[in-house]
Parts: structure tokens; C-alpha cells; sequence
């Protein structure tokens, strides 16, 4: 029977993330999808300056670059089209990327198992889905059957269902959802031509129809109208309702419809992440309404938080345990960010005349006051996990995404990810480690970097942190003293 360290069920942008990273790292990855080619219709539209740094740590952006566009905002609109709220979408970030990104999501996949598929110990199955599994003391024995094929048995030290929504590993795991209480049937069509909105993401919070309007990248442009009570999506999705739908925003003869479909939009998060040798990640483990564009992107941030955990278990380095923080550091984060898209969702869901217009009236009146818009969550920092410090008494930075600065070393500028490489990443304010530190700092397989510029250390009270392979600042030095100390923690916490 053939024998993997890690299999992954369902190939999508989580399992691709997946199977490269642990692949590259050099681990047998098996990595399965029923389908027999990337899903070709866009879901996802956006992602952060967060998720562009772990592409960048995969090597991946030049090439994922032209399958993005650039986005100027996100705009709620009043039925009489008067902006409610403007967020901007082309900030600088501390994470060294721009804050938002537009993309074509079919294209991203093929880059994500492209990448997958250039790491010598990754197979691929395609059209070969997964049945169910038996776990037992050594690892886990999985049942899949190729398209029109016999039913197949392969074994596996640790099996990883990114199979989506509807999850066989989670259901087969026993680890349910637990409902934050959204449900709401929208229709989503992508065309091609037309005359293009503006650069913005638009959500136009009209009680008489919600509608999302986005220019995409590759000239593709995404509407999102809401299901009123009463219309059936089957009827909905019929191309004469389509264009009266699309009217007021495009010529629908001048326009080619690509797809459209009905969703419903969900607010749900596994309640356990891990059960033995079985983990889940991506859609399998959370889903969100699109309201904040953050689905992808959790499951990218899980399956980067995943492998160099897995990556150390796989080696010896770290024992099975450390598999818990994977759920526990996780969860909170998508919580937060479920919570704020269902918090901007309630926003652009009202249906309701008249608290439309007390909404409008209290978010104008927010806006003149300068106040944060309902659903902004920023990037929330992890839950409890393996970090420096006791929750509740750690440092502010602990916990949260670490920045990435420019640096010039030796006359050359770069972001700090490509002066370090991955791993563990010691940042000191100025100079190198002492000797004690810097044994430990082999011990883990870390790169000590300066920063010369005071003004992170000094606003933070601090004289070097130390960055996890997964960007999130493992804790923190107050002074040179406390750099070994703070090395020696981590050792002891991943041992
Ligand atoms: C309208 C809409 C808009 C969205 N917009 C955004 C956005 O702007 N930004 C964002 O970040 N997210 C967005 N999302 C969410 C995003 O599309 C999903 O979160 C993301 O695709 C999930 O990726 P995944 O790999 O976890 O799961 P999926 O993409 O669902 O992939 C799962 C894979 O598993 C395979 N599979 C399933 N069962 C089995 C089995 N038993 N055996 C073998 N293979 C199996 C499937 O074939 C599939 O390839 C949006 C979603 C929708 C619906």
C-alpha cells in the first residue's frame, strides 16, 4: 500500500497552499481532488496584504502579479448612490504589500498547483475522490476511488481534509459547525464588456435590491444582487431576469455573461480543527459571508499556519502536541473576521425601508464623526497558542502579524522576508546576537536581521522580536538580556 507523510483531501487554493509548502519543505504529499481541473468559475475576488506576503514566502508573486488588478476603495452607497462609507484599498502596509488585491481565481489556482506540482515528493490525483478514512495507532488509512475506477486504500501519517463546504474528512471526523447565525440566498454573475463601474468595490445598499458590484481582474467585473423574499434563484438566474437585474448598472447587450449562480451565505466555524491524526482547513473548517473578501484568504493563513507545524512533526522536531495551537491559535482569527463581514453584511442586507434610511442617517453621521465602519477588523491577532507569555499578560505585538520592513544591507534594498528567507527570524534593533543567543537561534533554524530604524522599537517599548515561520511575532525582547531568554522559550514551547 502506498504510504505518504501527509494527504490532502481537496485540492483547491487551501490544499494547493498546502501541498506546496509542505512539499517544498520536501515531505511525500499525496494530494487529491475529485474534479479534473482547477474549478473555472471565479468565487473569490479578493485578497490582502497578508496573503501576498505568504505568496511571497512561496516565491510565487511575480507570477501571480498579472492575474491581479489594483483597486483604488470600497464604497457603501445609499439607494440615491451617495457614498456612505469610503475605505481605501491601495494603502501601503506594515506586512510590505499594498492592502488589497483584486484577482482572477482560477488563474491563482493554477499557479498554486503549479508551484505544488514542481516539489519532487508531491503526487497529484485528479478525478479521484475521497470515501472515507480509518484512523489507527500509526496513522491513517484512506479509502479513494478514481473516477471509474475500483476503490483504492492508501496510508498516510496525517490526512488533511481541504475538501470545502460540504467536507466528507470533517463529517467523517465528527467535528461540527458552529452557526454565527447568517443565511442569506444571493445570485452571483460575472461578465465580460460593459462599461466599467469605477475602480472602487461597490456595495450598493439599496433595501429594494442589495447589490455588490466589483471590477475584477483579467476585464472581468462581479455582481452580487440579493435574493428577495419569494424569488427563487433557479428562476433568478434565467438570462432575461439577469439583464433586468445587471440594467441599472451595464448595456446587457453590450455585455457576455460568464456564469451565474445562486449562493447562500454562511457564517460557520468548526468547533474543533484537530481530532487525532485528521486536520481540516480552508472551507472545511470555516465559512464566511464575502462581505469582508476573506474567505480564501482564512484558508491560505490556515494552511501557512499548519505546515511549518506539520513540517516540524514530520522532522521529529516538535512533538504531535503542537498540533492543538493549529485550531486554537486559528480559530479566534476567523471568528473575528466572520463576525465582521457579518457585521457589514447586516449593513448591505437591510431590506427594510426605513431602517435603511435610520442606517443611513447614523452612518453618515458616523462618517462625519470619523468613526471606523462597521465590519473593519483589521488584521486580528492569533488566539492562544505557542507564544511567549501567558494570555492576557503578553506584550501587544505578540500574537498579531509581524511588519516587514525595507531593508538595505550591503547597499542592497529588499522586504525583510527576502533578506531572511523563512523560518523563525530574530529582528534586533541594532547589532547581532551574543553568543548564547545566537546557539539558540540554530537551535531554531532561525536569521537574526537588524532594523536600524528606532521608531518600531521605541513606539513598542521593545529591543527585538522574534517572527515565526508563519509571520505572527512569537514574543518579544525588552532588552538585549532578554533576546536568549526569548529563544530558549520558543525552543522549549515547540520541543
Ligand atoms: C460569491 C463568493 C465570493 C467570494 N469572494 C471571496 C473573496 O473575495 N475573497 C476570499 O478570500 N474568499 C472569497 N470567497 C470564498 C472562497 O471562494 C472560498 O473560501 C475558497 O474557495 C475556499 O477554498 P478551499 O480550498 O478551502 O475550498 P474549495 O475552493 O471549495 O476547494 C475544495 C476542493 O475539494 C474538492 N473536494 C471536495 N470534496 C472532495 C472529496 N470527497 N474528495 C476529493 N476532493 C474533494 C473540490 O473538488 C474542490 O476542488 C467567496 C466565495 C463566494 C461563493
Amino acid at each position: 500500500m502506498n504510504t505518504y507523510d501527509v494527504i490532502i483531501a481537496g485540492y483547491g487554493p487551501t490544499g494547493s497552499t498546502l501541498a506546496g509548502l509542505l512539499g517544498h519543505a520536501g515531505h511525500r504529499v499525496l494530494a487529491i481532488d475529485r474534479d479534473a481541473d482547477v474549478y473555472q468559475l471565479p468565487r473569490a475576488v479578493h485578497f490582502d496584504a497578508a496573503v501576498m506576503r505568504i505568496f511571497q514566502t512561496m516565491g510565487l508573486v511575480d507570477a501571480l502579479l498579472p492575474h491581479t488588478r489594483a483597486i483604488a476603495a470600497c464604497e457603501f452607497w445609499t439607494a440615491e448612490r451617495q457614498v456612505l462609507l469610503h475605505v481605501p484599498m491601495d494603502q501601503p502596509t506594515e506586512q510590505g504589500w499594498r492592502s488589497d488585491y483584486l484577482f482572477h481565481q482560477p488563474s491563482l489556482e493554477k499557479v498554486l498547483r503549479e508551484s505544488a506540482g514542481r516539489a519532487e515528493s508531491v503526487e497529484e490525483r485528479l478525478c479521484t475522490e475521497l470515501l472515507d478514512y480509518r484512523e489507527d495507532a500509526d496513522g491513517v488509512e484512506v479509502e479513494l476511488r478514481p473516477h471509474g475506477g475500483e476503490v483504492e486504500r492508501v496510508r498516510a501519517r496525517w490526512l488533511v481534509g481541504c475538501d470545502g463546504a460540504n467536507s466528507v474528512v470533517r463529517g467523517r471526523a465528527g467535528l461540527d459547525l458552529e452557526d454565527l447565525i447568517f443565511d442569506e440566498p444571493w445570485v452571483v454573475v460575472d461578465i465580460r464588456g460593459g462599461e466599467e463601474i469605477r475602480n472602487v468595490v461597490l456595495q450598493y445598499c439599496d433595501p429594494a435590491r442589495p447589490t455588490t458590484v466589483v471590477a475584477g481582474a483579467h476585464d472581468m467585473q462581479r455582481f452580487e444582487f440579493m435574493l428577495l423574499p419569494g424569488e427563487k434563484g433557479e428562476e433568478m438566474v434565467r438570462p432575461e431576469r439577469l439583464r433586468e437585474l445587471m440594467a441599472p448598472w451595464v448595456d446587457p447587450d453590450r455585455v457576455e455573461i460568464v456564469r451565474a449562480a445562486e449562493y447562500r451565505f454562511h457564517a460557520l466555524v468548526a468547533r474543533g480543527w484537530r481530532r487525532g491524526r485528521v486536520l481540516l482547513a480552508g472551507d472545511a473548517a470555516h465559512q464566511t459571508p464575502p462581505f469582508l473578501g476573506q474567505g480564501m484568504c482564512a484558508g491560505i493563513r490556515d494552511a501557512h499556519n499548519l505546515s511549518w507545524k506539520l513540517d516540524r512533526v514530520l522532522r521529529s522536531t516538535s512533538d504531535p502536541a503542537i498540533l492543538d495551537s493549529y485550531g486554537s491559535e486559528r480559530a479566534p482569527n476567523v471568528r473575528t473576521f466572520i463576525e465582521g463581514a457579518v457585521a457589514a453584511g447586516r449593513v448591505v442586507c437591510t431590506q427594510d425601508p426605513e431602517l435603511a434610511r435610520q442606517r443611513d442617517e447614523s452612518l453618515l453621521a458616523a462618517r462625519e464623526r470619523g468613526e471606523t465602519p462597521p465590519g473593519l477588523v483589521g488584521q486580528p491577532p492569533l488566539g492562544d497558542g505557542l507564544f511567549q507569555g501567558a494570555e492576557g499578560e503578553r506584550h501587544a505585538l505578540v500574537a498579531s502579524l509581524a511588519p516587514q520592513p525595507w531593508l538595505k544591507v550591503d547597499g542592497v534594498e529588499k522586504l525583510l522576508d527576502d533578506f531572511t528567507g523563512p523560518g523563525f527570524r530574530l529582528v534586533l534593533r541594532e547589532g547581532a546576537p551574543e553568543a548564547k543567543a545566537r546557539q539558540a537561534l540554530e537551535r531554531l533554524e532561525g536569521h537574526a536581521v537588524s532594523w536600524p530604524d528606532p521608531t518600531f522599537f521605541e513606539e513598542h517599548g521593545i529591543h527585538a522580536f522574534l517572527i515565526r515561520p508563519d509571520h505572527a511575532v512569537f514574543g518579544v525582547a525588552r532588552a538585549p538580556e532578554q533576546v536568549a531568554p526569548l529563544l530558549e522559550d520558543a525552543l522549549a514551547r515547540l520541543a
